[in-house]
């Protein structure tokens, strides 16, 4: 079997906003020769944000990524969003990846978005180096943020320090490499030198190297043996089983830096080589239904996930990640729920410069070129079909009318928006039958608002957005059952179909049951009413929002030898289940986020009560020295522009996260202002 052992990791940073993701990865392309001037965030030049919206915002929207080598491995850095709204753009990275970069701030330690993109990480059983960056910030402190990384993320497995800083703050100048007792250090510049140990720190070095070894060794058994015979630990040993261990999940290698003054990155790419896995390291990928599971080897047959699609001006960029086998540029291959595809150019990605390639090998990441694909589609062998688990859109709990602002706009908007979705499966469109009103629903206001600037620059429509509103769901609370007679016989062609249908609440989005006796519907008419009754679904009676949670049974029919069809029944069970619904106590479901805030202690109480000012229930409150960490229920019709309040409260220096939690019936009091 062909090995690609050791030559490949495909990295995700994973971090809060502002951590220095974008900094890092900079400094990353720089030092492995991929770009020759750094671009700073600041100045909007950097090279993983090159989609001219993202350098506006200064937020890393797209993920984008980027190969470069280091030592005898090619790495493929996948820049993930840390915002929010982008939540699927993390989930789809990890999806592809096979270790991550945890990178937090040395002066706020774990944030809250550190939080929830850790959690969906260790969902995907990612395993991952944690690297403390800003070290050269005033009010820096590895320990405490060692420590927070324990206390906050560390439930299953221990964060242990593989480096100590030398100095902090302005006097941050290197680490000590805990493995090797090297001292590096750096001047300006990104060269760095090997230096002696600072006399003042060897105490400290060697407590804390017999911590590592320590921590190791309880839970890798080749290091426990080397440590009870009393041993010293050889470099080699050490750095073995600190990446048993990291592969194994049971610890997470944490290093010191700083990106901005180019601190820290070589060892963090030594680490990344040593520590993290390469692909086939990984267990054998599952299909989606999990019958099948398939080697991570070249010679297996092809199984890829395109992870990612996006337009520019040459068609569509699709992204792959290939799991096993080959994908060969000329292949006619199967795409799983989607016919075949003929593979054309495939690209390899550098930031913004693409090189042409024959083939993607087991475990690579590129693009095809102008490939007609979806994102989340398995591309595999004609023979061996395999269906690897798609990408998961959230629901959207956010939407906003859209408005074409010219005629031509107006004529250019469904190609527009048809491509939109296809580069962002966290997006839905619907379209208001009675008003003609087309709506976008997302994430939240700002993944709108970058929607409609992608509209507008990538493809070249107008269009002004309406009020942000909820996007509400409908369901039943009670069962009703209703007859329906749809009989149109007075010139032309008749209609006829007669149904009798009941609805109740269920557990599923939808479920249909036939229950029709004696054959009193063909079964094609049986196929038109479940079709009408699913039409249906997407315009509840309360306000026009999907119905979700609705169990329909049909019990009895009549049909007319001329004048019925699939066509009338289906039409006749649209009417007939949005009737059944109006008499089953429609109710209106809103979303509900959980909140993670993270705020000084002097401002907790203030938090909590605006928390309940706005419905929420406070669940938990974590006390860390003077900084106070609120996990709270929110209906997020309540946290519109909850950025700025968070921020007057605490003076700027609160920072907040949220994810969808579930859906609640919305209370009687709030239905006139959540309906109007
Ligand atoms: P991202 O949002 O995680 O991509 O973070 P950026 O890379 O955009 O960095 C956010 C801000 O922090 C920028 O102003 C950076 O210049 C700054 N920054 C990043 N790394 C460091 C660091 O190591 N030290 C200091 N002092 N600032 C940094």
């Amino acid at each position: 079997m062909t090995t690609i052992r050791d030559t490949l990791r495909n990295v995700g940073i994973i971090a809060h906003v502002d951590a220095g993701k974008t900094t890092l990865t900079e400094r990353v392309l720089h030092l492995t020769g991929q770009i020759h001037t750094s671009g700073e965030v600041h100045h909007g030049t950097t090279t993983t944000d090159f989609d001219p919206e993202e350098q506006k915002m200064g937020i890393t929207i797209s993920a984008a990524a980027v190969s470069c080598a280091w030592r005898d491995a090619a790495i493929t850095l996948i820049d993930t969003p840390g915002h929010i709204d982008f939540t699927i753009e993390v989930e789809r990275s990890l999806r592809v990846l096979d270790g991550g970069v945890l990178l937090i701030d040395a002066v706020s330690g774990v944030e809250p978005q550190t939080e929830t993109v850790w959690r969906q990480a260790m969902r995907h059983g990612v395993s991952a180096v944690a690297f403390i960056n800003k070290l050269d910030r005033s009010g820096a402190d590895f320990d405490r943020a060692l420590r927070s990384l324990q206390a906050e993320l560390g439930e299953s497995m221990a964060f242990v320090a593989v480096q100590c800083p030398i100095g902090t703050e302005d006097e941050f100048v290197g680490v000590v490499d805990l493995v090797t007792r090297r001292a590096l250090r750096w001047n300006e510049g990104l060269a760095f030198e090997i230096v002696p140990l600072p006399p003042d720190m060897e105490d400290d070095i060697e407590r804390r190297r017999a911590y590592l070894v320590e921590a190791i060794a309880e839970r890798d058994d080749v290091l426990l043996d080397l440590f009870v015979e009393g041993v010293d630990v050889s470099e080699d040993s050490l750095r073995a089983a600190i990446r048993r261990c990291t592969l194994a999940r049971t610890v997470v290698p944490v290093l010191a830096g700083s990106a901005y003054r180019n601190r820290g990155v070589q060892p963090l790419l030594d680490a990344i080589v040593d520590y993290l896995p390469s692909p086939d390291e990984k267990p054998p990928v599952r299909s989606a239904d999990g019958a099948m599971t398939r080697e991570r080897s070249v010679d297996a047959p092809l199984a890829a996930l395109c992870f990612k699609v996006s337009f520019d001006d040459h068609g569509a960029l699709c992204f792959v990640r290939v799991f096993s086998g080959v994908l060969r540029k000329g292949d006619a291959v199967h795409v799983a729920g989607g016919g075949k595809l003929r593979v054309g150019r495939i690209v390899r990605l550098f930031a913004d410069q693409r090189h042409e390639v024959d083939a993607l090998a087991a475990g690579q990441i590129g693009a095809l070129l102008g490939a007609n694909l979806v994102t989340g589609r398995t591309l595999c062998a004609p023979d061996d079909p395999i269906v690897l688990e798609s990408v998961q859109a959230p629901p959207a709990v956010i939407q906003m009318a859209i408005e074409p602002c010219t005629q031509r706009d107006r004529e250019r908007l469904p190609q527009a928006l048809a491509r939109l979705l296809v580069e962002d499966p966290s997006l839905r469109v619907e379209q208001n039958a009675e008003t003609g009103q087309t709506t976008l629903a997302g994430m939240g206001q700002l993944h709108l608002e970058i929607a409609r600037s992608h509209l507008r620059n990538k493809h070249r429509t107008n269009v002004n957005l309406g009020a942000p509103r909820v996007a509400y769901r409908e369901s039943v609370r009670g069962a009703a059952q209703m007859t329906h007679r749809h009989i149109k016989q007075s010139g032309g062609p008749g209609q006829y179909a007669v149904l009798t249908l009941a609805v109740a609440p269920c557990e599923a989005d939808f479920e249909f049951v036939d229950q029709i006796r004696g054959g009193a519907l063909p079964r094609e008419y049986v196929r038109g009413v479940e079709k009408g009754c699913r039409s249906a679904l997407s315009s509840g009676v309360l306000g026009g929002f999907p119905i979700v949670g609705v169990q329909v049974t049909l019990l009895d029919g009549d049909i007319h030898t001329n004048d019925s069809s699939e066509h009338v029944f289906e039409l006749a069970a649209a009417a007939a289940f949005r009737e059944a619904c109006a008499l089953a106590e429609p109710i209106l479901l809103e979303p509900i986020m959980s909140l993670r805030v993270q705020v000084p202690g002097a401002c907790g109480g203030e938090v909590i009560g605006d928390i309940g000012a706005r419905r929420g229930q406070v669940l938990d409150v974590d006390a860390d020295g003077d900084r106070r960490t609120i996990v709270a229920r929110v209906p997020f019709a309540e946290l519109f522009a909850y950025a700025g309040t968070l921020g007057s409260i605490s003076a700027g220096r609160g920072t907040h996260a949220m994810h969808l939690s579930d859906y609640a019936p919305i209370p009687l009091g709030e239905l006139s202002r959540a309906l109007r």
